[in-house]
């Protein structure tokens, strides 16, 4: 594996630092996405944050107005809060230890471990998917990747792997191996330098390990957006709440069983609301966007509506509505679905 691993790596450029919060970063995105799509997240939040004390003291919404795109916006709330609990309880400083890491919020087993061996030299090993999935096979263990218990299982195994002083190479290493030779669907097992020591292979098992029980089901939601306007106004809300989205803009929200409402039911929303429709201003809803999530199917229509009257303020407090110009919308953090629909 560390023969195999020089020949081959990906020239990143979190590989090029010991910097903790420069790989924390890497790491906290690249949990979110491959690292094709994830690389211009990062060198935009490097140039943007270039330390943990500029990430600390930005702004929420331009923290996720950088994010936007990559889902899962708790994360990006996690990784600004876990800033600021850097500068002001650890003086500006990562903890210098595995141990130390774990007490930091959103930061996991793999996140400390990724910091801890990469930035410290700590001897604990990184299990992300690839990791697993090397290890199922080459060590044919059948322990279902997916339930909490077998962590353990995998976590001894491979920790008994790091060779001495060489923590660090040895998990981009193996990760590596696994994202680029070893992998889900069409491993190059022709070509391996393992071949001859690998379970799976052996034994005809490569598409049945890992093993993982099935995911979540996925459910499908309708969602019907009203866009209120008045003159040069938009009303949006800022989604707060356990729902998707959450410290994000969207519109007012009539969520149905399918992708029909009745204009009556829009009507009587937006009059729950405090607002009159200006007459003779009707315009069709927009064809359906489709968005989707890890176990969300989401399917939004548009409908243009426009105000005889701004809302008042005793409206606006009680919908969570806010007005703002188009220009103004342009810098709020908004799900992609949203974006979309302005584009
Ligand atoms: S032989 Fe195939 S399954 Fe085994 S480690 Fe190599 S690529 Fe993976």
């Amino acid at each position: 594996m560390l023969g195999w691993y020089p020949r081959h790596r990906r020239d990143l450029p979190w590989r090029h630092t010991r910097d903790p919060y420069a790989i924390w970063l890497s790491e906290v995105i690249l949990q979110q996405t491959r690292v094709k799509q994830g690389l211009p997240y990062y060198l935009d939040f490097i140039s943007t944050y270039p330390t943990v004390h500029d990430l600390a003291t930005a702004p929420e919404d331009e923290v996720l107005r950088h994010w936007q795109g990559l889902g899962y916006y708790s994360r990006a709330r996690n990784m600004h809060h876990t800033a600021r609990q850097v500068v002001q309880e650890y003086d500006g400083r990562f903890p210098g230890s595995y141990a130390g890491l774990l007490k930091l919020r959103g930061v996991g087993q793999y996140t400390a471990a990724a910091i801890a061996s990469f930035a410290y030299d700590e001897p604990v090993a990184v299990l992300d998917g690839n990791v697993y999935r090397v290890l199922a096979r080459v060590f044919g263990l059948t322990a279902d990747i997916a339930a909490p218990a077998s962590r353990k299982i995998f976590q001894q195994l491979a920790d008994t792997l790091i060779p001495a002083g060489q923590p660090a190479e040895f998990n981009q290493a193996v990760m590596e191996f696994g994202a680029l030779q070893c992998t889900p669907a069409k491993p190059d097992c022709l070509f391996c330098p393992l071949q001859s020591q690998c379970f799976a292979f052996q034994h005809g098992m490569v598409h049945e390990l890992p093993v993982k029980s099935k995911a979540k089901a996925t459910r499908t939601r309708h969602f019907h957006y009203l866009v209120l306007r008045h003159n040069d106004t938009v009303y949006m809300r800022k989604r707060t709440g356990k729902d998707i989205w959450q410290g994000l803009y969207d519109f007012a929200l009539l969520e149905t069983d399918s992708s029909e409402v009745a204009a009556t039911a829009v009507v009587a929303h937006v009059e729950q609301m405090g607002g009159q429709l200006a007459p003779n201003r009707a315009e069709e809803p927009s064809a359906t966007f489709r968005h989707v999530l890890s176990h969300q199917k989401l399917e939004a229509r548009f409908h243009p509506l426009w105000l005889q009257a701004p809302l008042a303020a005793e409206h606006l407090a009680a919908s969570g509505l806010q007005p703002f110009t188009l220009a103004e919308v342009e810098n709020l953090p908004k799900p992609v679905l949203i974006t979309n629909f302005f584009s």
